[in-house]
């Protein structure tokens, strides 16, 4: 009988010794999975359980016995809330505070009634030692909140299968292997409990520790396989995390199992606790990744990081196991912000003529017909203005044709001072411009042209300590478009240009309007 009391021990001080070392395990080598730092937690306790009750198993008298008990208070009445915080972190689901303040409330409530039995003796109604074993071993007749505690961590341990249980439908093959894993674990101590509440289990030595023990193997086998989903650390370190590209790894149900170092900026709320969590909770206040990220399809990102507009190109690519199944999903953000910038430098070098900041020929025309063919609605006023540097020969062959440079630009920028941002306006060739101008009559644009003309008249340009005065020649056409044609712009330009030689016929520095009736108005 006593070797039998023996042998228990040992294994009882076995199993405090495997849940200890698997609390280390975890520690060293499970860092980073879902779930690991309340498994650490419960398997320390557990082995601390362990420990104390091979000392009250080993006690001679009563009194040691009870002070035993009351050691393995202070750690078993947690074990069940671990678990079942353990179990949530697993599948990624997020606990509420209040419910850490109950899960843990409990247990504070069971050792304090355990500790102070001796006042109300409604946690143990009688304690003494049993006289059927052969060893001393405690007696224990419960009281009612002894059934708390029973109840709490009965219920525990249920709400964590179902959690577990709930994933089963919607996870990949390799999850859900996994998960039976984790359900697997937590069956043994239901069983140990069941047994020793209802004195199954022999002399009434409670199973507890041991099952505890062995169920912390299939956590662990979890908990591993779970890591070895992720890349090996030497490939994370030196390659991955060095990437030029966001990295963000997910299982088919959407919880984070890794990322690199490149997708901080991208997203900055991802953490080391992301780890394990679902990329939605992680998302919650971008709506537009989120957006993307559930549709999993290729596409672009363009978010604002330090007042910069940043380009992503997100690429989606499937992570399969050996049986060619889906198991998760790899999104890669590529950046393209420097492409896309040199593209729009292209674009404006294209479009713009480099001396003068103004829209070139080729470009003018695209935009004019553009605005007429796609913008505007079925009727539409539209005028043009034309003009050209009066004696500008002159100017190159008096000051050069650097100067004459400056004074281009200089007219240039008094034009463009002079519209508004619904107006086109383009370098047409040489020192010869073109405003397009739609919504506006005849008149507004012949007052418009004369504002330039006075401005260009009384704003001279200067150069090397020289003022150089020049004045424009304007000519201004109109008409009122119901059926645009691509002859449109061509015609009101032919008409602008007319009224323009007019103007230079008439002595230059004055505005002229091309008339129907070839009537010409000087203003
Ligand atoms: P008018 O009053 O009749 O217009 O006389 P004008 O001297 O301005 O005659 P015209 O319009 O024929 O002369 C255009 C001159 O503009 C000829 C050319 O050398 C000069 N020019 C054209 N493009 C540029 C340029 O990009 N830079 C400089 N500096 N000169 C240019
Ligand atoms: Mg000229
Ligand atoms: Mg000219």
């Amino acid at each position: 009988m006593i070797n039998e009391l023996l042998m228990f021990k040992l294994i009882v001080a076995l199993a405090g010794i495997l849940s200890l070392f698997l609390c280390l395990f975890a520690h060293f080598k499970l860092k980073g999975a879902p779930g690991v730092r309340p498994y650490k937690a419960a398997a320390l306790f557990s082995s601390l359980f362990a420990f104390f009750y091979v000392f009250e198993l080993s006690s001679t008298s009563l009194r040691d016995i009870k002070l035993w008990i009351m050691m393995e208070y202070l750690v078993m009445p947690f074990i069940p809330a671990l678990l079942f915080i353990m179990c949530s972190e697993y599948v990624g689901q997020k606990l509420k505070i209040w419910v850490y303040y109950f899960l843990f409330s409990i247990p504070c409530f069971t050792i304090f009634m355990q500790a102070t039995n001796n006042l109300h003796h409604l946690y143990y109604s009688s304690v003494g030692l049993r006289s059927d074993a052969p060893f001393p071993i405690a007696r224990m007749e419960y009281g009612p909140f002894f059934y708390i505690h029973a109840l709490y961590l009965f219920l525990c341990l249920t709400v964590s299968v179902l959690t577990l249980a709930r994933q089963l439908k919607s996870a990949s093959f390799i999850f859900r292997i996994q998960i039976l894993a984790m359900i697997a674990g937590l069956i043994f101590p239901v069983l140990a409990n069941y047994f020793y509440l209802n004195g199954l289990s022999p002399y009434g030595i409670d199973l507890g520790p041991v099952s505890m023990s062995l169920s912390y193997i299939f956590h662990c086998i979890a908990l591993l396989s779970f890591k070895m989903f992720n890349v090996t650390p030497i490939f994370r370190d030196t390659v991955f995390d060095r990437m030029k590209e966001g990295v963000i790894v997910l299982n088919q149900n959407g919880i984070i199992l890794d990322y690199n170092q490149a997708m901080l900026p991208i997203i900055p709320s991802l953490h080391a606790a992301a780890i394990g969590k679902p990329i939605k909770e992680i998302l919650s206040d971008n709506s537009s990744l989120k957006t993307i990220l559930d549709t999993e399809e290729n596409c672009d990102y363009k978010w604002i990081y330090n007042n910069k507009t940043i380009y992503h190109q997100v690429q989606f690519s499937e992570v399969q196991n050996k049986n060619s199944l889906k198991v998760g999903q790899i999104v890669t953000f590529v950046n393209m912000t420097e492409k896309i910038e040199l593209q729009e430098q292209l674009k404006q070098l294209a479009s713009i003529d480099g001396l003068t900041q103004v829209y070139n020929r080729t470009y003018f025309l695209k935009l004019s017909n553009e605005l007429l063919h796609t913008k505007t609605p079925e009727r539409i006023s539209l005028s043009l203005i034309m003009f050209d540097i009066d004696h500008f020969k002159r100017v190159n062959d008096d000051y050069g044709h650097e100067t004459g440079d400056i004074v281009l630009s200089h007219i240039a920028t008094i034009a463009k001072k002079c519209i508004q941002e619904s107006d086109i306006i383009g370098r047409y060739g040489g020192e010869e411009f073109v405003i397009l101008l739609p919504n506006t009559t005849r008149e507004e644009a012949s007052i418009l042209a004369n504002i330039i003309r006075v401005k260009a008249s009384e704003s001279p340009s200067y150069s090397n300590n020289t003022i150089i005065q020049t004045t424009l020649s304007l000519g201004v056409s109109h008409t009122l478009v119901t059926q645009p044609s691509i002859d449109t712009i061509k015609n009101l330009m032919r008409e602008a240009d007319q009224a323009l030689y007019t103007a230079k016929k008439n002595g230059r520095n004055n505005v002229q309007i091309y008339l129907e009736a070839d009537a010409k108005q000087t203003i």
